[in-house]
């Protein structure tokens, strides 16, 4: 066993979800289409990650690329598709 290697997937504190950023090793980011966004926020309740955020308008949603990990699931339920998946840069 290498005992050099870092732990991975331990949480030793409360609190500390904001610095795993999950977004880190994903391969795809989420993008909204605002122009066929029809302000449901379907997504936002159903992204595991809780990384889709409501602006301070209470309408425009806008995804955290941080911690999207890419896993389409915003896209799948958005009623309207107007989230599609994007290559990470
Ligand atoms: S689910 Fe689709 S239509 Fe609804 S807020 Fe999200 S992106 Fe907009
Ligand atoms: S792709 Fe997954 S992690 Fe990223 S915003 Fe959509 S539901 Fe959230």
């Amino acid at each position: 066993m290498n005992k050099n290697l870092k732990l991975g997937g331990i949480v030793n504190k409360g609190g500390s979800s904001l610095e795993n950023k999950t977004g880190d090793w994903a391969s795809k980011v989420a993008f909204v289409d605002q122009e066929k966004c029809i302000k449901c926020h379907q997504c936002v309740l159903f992204c595991p990650e809780g990384c889709i955020n409501i602006g301070s308008d209470g309408k425009k949603v806008d995804v955290d690329g941080n911690y999207c990990k890419g896993c389409s699931v915003c896209a799948a339920e958005c009623p309207v598709k107007a989230i599609s998946m994007r290559p990470k840069k």
